[in-house]
């Protein structure tokens, strides 16, 4: 049996809330490992995070074809930033781009598991979805970030 609904209660009965619909499955299956939805041009084989409707590089009326991205990527460039952000998010925090080599695509990213001053490029990480803010209501906004390898 899965649940598919995309709301879940955590341990202390409240609700988990997805930062954006469509940017990943949740919940993860159990054995499962989370993965960032794409899409990919079937023209031009350009691939795109979050997905686009029409193919930005090549125009052409081809299709675009869902597909989920590698977790494991690689640190491209990263930042700290030391004043909460307009969401919420406390400081400080480290943010920056994940090149993703499997697919060809350099994604935008938090990133969580170490001190945020610890991150540099060059560095393997992969793909964990966790809270990234609580909402007054108590509820957990879950969102995607990457975390080194271990
Ligand atoms: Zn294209």
């Amino acid at each position: 049996m899965t649940n598919s609904s995309k709301t879940l209660k955590n341990e202390k009965n409240q609700d988990w809330i997805l930062i954006q619909p469509g940017l990943f499955d949740f919940p993860v299956e159990e054995g499962q490992y989370p993965a960032l939805l794409a899409n990919r041009c079937t023209s031009c084989g350009r691939s795109f995070f979050p997905k686009r409707t029409l193919c930005p590089h090549c125009f052409e009326q081809g299709e675009m074809e869902d597909i989920a991205l590698d977790r494991r990527g690689v640190i491209y460039v990263c930042t700290v930033v030391h004043i909460p952000s307009p969401a919420g998010i406390k400081a400080p925090y480290s943010y920056g781009y994940v090149d993703i080599p499997a697919n060809s695509i350099r994604v935008f990213a938090l990133f969580t598991g170490g001190d945020p001053y610890s991150f540099q490029s060059g560095q393997e990480v992969e793909l964990v979805l966790e809270p990234i803010k609580k909402e007054q209501q108590g509820q957990q906004i879950i969102g995607y970030k990457f975390k080194p390898l271990s």
